[in-house]
C-alpha cells in the first residue's frame, strides 16, 4: 500500500497534453500501484478556469480511497473507489455539462464551436441536452498526419521572461528518479520508432513531451532514440499520443517523479 500512496503523491501533476482529448480522453484514474490526481488538465474544465479547485478535490477523494483500502488491509490493488466517488462528485457533475465542449471546438472551429458549446453548457445546466453526449471520432494517437503532409512551425524562442525553455521548466518540477530503477517507459518495437516514429512522423516524441525525455540522437550517422526517463514528470502523453502505441507509461517506482514544493 506504500507503493499506492507514493503513486498516488507522484501522479499528481501534469498532463497537459491530455487537453486535446478534454473530458473523453481523461485516462484511467485508478491503476494498481497508482491513481492519477490533482491533476490540472485530466480534469481540465475547458470553458471555466478551474483546474485547481478540480485538482484539490480530486487529491481528497484520491487520500480518502487510499484510506479506506489501507484501514482495510488491501495492498497493490485498484482503488476502483476512487474513480467511482470522482465521477458521482461536484467534479464529475461539472464536466458532464462541459462534454461536448472540447469535440465542438476540434469539429467547428474556434468561434462557432465555442459558441455552440457555451449553449450546450447551459442546456446542461438547465437539466438537458441539445446535442447528448458528442464522440471525438478517433484517439489522440490517429490524429497525427505524417511529417511529409506538415509544414514545420516556427516558434519564437524563450525569452527568459515570459517564456522559457523545457529543461528549465523540468528543473522547477524537482523531477527525481532512483537511477537504478525499473523502466516506466516502456518502448515494444524500437525498430517501428525508426521506421516510423522517426521516419514517417519526424519524430513527434521529441517535440510534445513536456520534459524533454525523449530524443532522436546522430550516433555514427544513424539516428538513434534516446530516453532520458529520469526527466519524466508523469504527464503520460507519450502513452496516449504516439503515433504507434508503441510506448506504454506504467506506474513508476515508488517515490520517483515530480516534487512541486509551493502547491
Ligand atoms: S516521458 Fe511521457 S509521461 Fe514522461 S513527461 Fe514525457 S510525455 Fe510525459
Amino acid at each position: 500500500m506504500r507503493d499506492t500512496f507514493a503513486g498516488a503523491k507522484r501522479l499528481a501533476y501534469g498532463a497537459r497534453a491530455l487537453t486535446e482529448g478534454g473530458y473523453q480522453s481523461v485516462p484511467k484514474l485508478a491503476f494498481p500501484g497508482g491513481a492519477l490526481i490533482g491533476c490540472d488538465a485530466g480534469f481540465m474544465n475547458v470553458p471555466r478556469i478551474k483546474g485547481s479547485h478540480n485538482a484539490m478535490l480530486s487529491g481528497m477523494f484520491a487520500a480518502e480511497a487510499a484510506a479506506a483500502a489501507l484501514a482495510g488491509g488491501r495492498e497493490h490493488d485498484e482503488l476502483a473507489d476512487y474513480e467511482a466517488s470522482w465521477r458521482s462528485s461536484a467534479i464529475g457533475k461539472d464536466l458532464w455539462k462541459v462534454r461536448n465542449a472540447k469535440p465542438l471546438w476540434s469539429k467547428l472551429g474556434t468561434f462557432v464551436g465555442i459558441a455552440l458549446g457555451g449553449l450546450d453548457m447551459w442546456c446542461n445546466t438547465l437539466g438537458f441536452s441539445l446535442l447528448g453526449t458528442l464522440k471525438h471520432g478517433k484517439p489522440d494517437s490517429a490524429t497525427l498526419k505524417p511529417a511529409s503532409e506538415c509544414t514545420p512551425i516556427a516558434y519564437p524562442k524563450p525569452d527568459g521572461t515570459l517564456t522559457f525553455d523545457r529543461l528549465s521548466s523540468v528543473y522547477l518540477s524537482n523531477t527525481n528518479h532512483e537511477e537504478d530503477q525499473p523502466v516506466h517507459l516502456r518502448v515494444a518495437d524500437m525498430n517501428l520508432q525508426k521506421t516510423s516514429e522517426y521516419d514517417i512522423f519526424a519524430g513527434p516524441s521529441s517535440r510534445y513531451c513536456p520534459a524533454g525525455v525523449y530524443e532522436w540522437v546522430e550516433e555514427a550517422g544513424t539516428p538513434k532514440f534516446v530516453i532520458n526517463a529520469q526527466n519524466c514528470v508523469h504527464c503520460k502523453t507519450c502513452d496516449i499520443k504516439d503515433p504507434n502505441q508503441n510506448i506504454t507509461w506504467v506506474p513508476p517506482e515508488g517515490g520517483g517523479g515530480p516534487n512541486y514544493p509551493n502547491m
